[in-house]
């Protein structure tokens, strides 16, 4: 991938050289909890695969990638019982991506609550994160 930085921290988390709260993984895909969630349960899935944005992911790992978004998202929806749940992933500075690995957000909120804060601001509290991490991967345990 000619633009894609290696020393991005999912890059970091992927390789095992920084700790994350894993709540899923198959053989393309990670899901972690947020470090700095806008809302609890706060969810994000991400490919193995190196691409910086979605424009930069084989279309053939597509797949892989929307059908573990959809398993978290289904897990997120029962663990944290909120039927609404929004999926937001951002593409390039310019769109408001700030960690340079594609991910997808996956949070149990709505659009106007949403609006009301900032992104990815102030850091969670890890034993709340570990709490709903425990939900969401007892729920995907269930699915
Ligand atoms: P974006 O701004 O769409 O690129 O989203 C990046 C997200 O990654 C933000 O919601 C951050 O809170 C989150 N984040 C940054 N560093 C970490 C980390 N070490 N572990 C988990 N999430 C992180």
């Amino acid at each position: 991938m000619s633009n894609y930085d290696d020393q991005n921290v999912f890059a970091k988390i992927l390789r095992g050289e920084l700790p994350c709260t894993k709540v899923y993984e198959d053989e393309h895909t990670l899901a972690f909890m947020d470090i700095m969630p806008q809302i609890d349960g706060h969810t994000l899935v991400i490919p193995k695969y190196p691409a910086t944005t979605l424009f930069d992911l084989p279309p053939e790992l597509a797949g892989h990638l929307l059908n573990s978004v959809q398993k978290v998202g289904k897990a997120v929806q029962v663990a944290m019982q909120h039927k609404g749940i929004v999926i937001m992933q951002l593409n390039d500075k310019s769109a408001g991506q700030t960690v340079f690995h594609l991910h997808f957000h996956v949070m149990p909120t709505s659009l106007g609550a949403l609006s009301k804060q900032s992104h990815a601001h102030v850091m969670g509290d890890p034993a709340v994160i570990q709490q709903c991490a425990d939900k969401i991967k007892a729920a995907l345990a269930a699915l």
